[in-house]
């Protein structure tokens, strides 16, 4: 079985066809971080219009690079939410139009269960990522501790009552002068620094619950980089590479403080069968982190997986492969007349509440 999937929801124009056996048969990526670096961020306006010039002939050549048609396919899958309206409307009615005119079932798909079942498509005998799983979802626009129990069935544990992960690396590094997107730059540059140097706050730590704060961390970071060029005139680049890595490292353990207890709880309400801690979305291509998850997930006994590192970030691959579980668990499924949604909980199923807007 071939499915289809399309991602427009943020800045990257992303095609892919996924088997039913686990194989990426086609995969294109269009990213648009130069249009939108000149301003610092992702503009909605420009993204949106850049996914109407480029989506026909990534399709095309996802397509062609794969010697098939689209009626080989048996299903095409869009992300329907959450993110940018404009994007949304652009690859959910292409997909929709591409269903329709081939008598193909359209299915609908939340962009972050899509990072939720990526480390699926790449787990070969599936036995590493079988449900349940607890999760950390890491991407430019969450933080959240979910606990998976099938493809359509999520209960969220916690969230960031402030900045999400990516974010804060986001805005961590435009503060200290690095490009965007941050996250990678401040991987980069934490690797030259000294993570003891600066004292920062851990928000939360300790605290009931499983959620997350981070506004805090990035205002500290901005404090200690103040008092540097109060001191030097400028931000020397020794101080920036000690910055970097004193606020990955304060990430990290901020993460573990939350998943760790995340993981008791979970161990709790599952004595019996496997304890599987999944990592995804942006963030988890992090080398950093996912050293120090890993070495959490081993004081705990649970096996760890997380996708590859190109798979972490926003891509085709994981939209088709969302939509294979779907048509796989359900093969009559068609969701022609489910609306784009810009906000769509993990924890509420694809029929949307009319008159509710979250
Ligand atoms: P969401 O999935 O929440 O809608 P998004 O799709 O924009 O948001 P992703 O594509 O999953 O987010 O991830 C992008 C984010 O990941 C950016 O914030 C980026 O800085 C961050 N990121 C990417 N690589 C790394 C890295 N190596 N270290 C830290 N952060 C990273
Ligand atoms: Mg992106
Ligand atoms: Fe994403």
């Amino acid at each position: 079985k071939y499915v289809l999937g399309i991602e427009t929801s943020c800045d990257e124009t992303a095609v892919a066809i996924v088997s039913s056996d686990k194989e990426i048969i086609a995969h294109k990526i269009l990213s648009q971080i130069e249009e939108h670096a000149v301003y610092g961020g992702v503009v909605p306006e420009i993204a949106a219009r850049s996914h109407i010039t480029h989506l026909d002939s990534l399709v095309e050549n996802c397509l062609s690079s794969a010697d098939l048609a689209l009626q080989d396919m048996n299903a095409i899958a869009a992300t329907t939410g959450p993110g940018l309206i404009g994007g949304l409307m652009v690859g959910m009615m292409t997909a929709k139009a591409m269903a329709q005119s081939s008598g193909l079932p359209f299915i609908a798909v939340n962009h972050l269960a899509a990072h939720a079942l990526t480390p699926r498509l790449t787990d070969p005998d599936g036995s590493k990522t079988a449900f349940p799983y607890l999760m950390l979802l890491m991407s430019g626009g969450h933080c959240q501790i979910l606990e998976v129990l099938d493809v359509d069935d999520f209960k969220r544990l916690g969230t960031t009552l402030d900045d999400a992960t990516g974010e804060a690396f986001d805005k961590t590094a435009k503060l200290l002068g690095l490009g965007y997107p941050g996250g990678p730059q401040v991987e980069q540059a934490a690797l030259k620094g000294d993570k003891t140097r600066f004292p920062l706050p851990q928000p939360m730590k300790g605290k009931a619950g499983f959620d997350f704060s981070f506004s805090g961390l990035k205002t500290a970071v901005r404090r200690e980089a103040e008092k540097c060029v109060a001191e030097h005139g400028y931000l020397r680049e020794i101080e920036i590479n000690d910055l970097c890595a004193c606020f990955q490292d304060t990430m990290a353990k901020c993460l573990m403080d939350r998943l760790g207890r995340a993981m008791k709880d979970y161990t709790s309400r599952h004595s019996k069968g496997g304890r599987r801690l999944i990592i995804a979305g942006g963030v988890a291509a992090n080398t950093y982190l996912r050293n120090a998850l890993e070495s959490l997930a081993c004081e705990h006994n649970f096996t760890l997986s997380a996708p590859p590192l190109a798979l972490c970030t926003d891509n085709g691959a994981m939209i088709a492969w969302a939509g294979m579980e779907r048509f796989l668990k359900t093969p009559e499924i068609n969701e022609i007349n489910q609306p784009a949604r810009p906000r769509w909980p993990l924890d509420q199923k694809a029929e949307p509440r009319v008159g509710r807007g979250k």
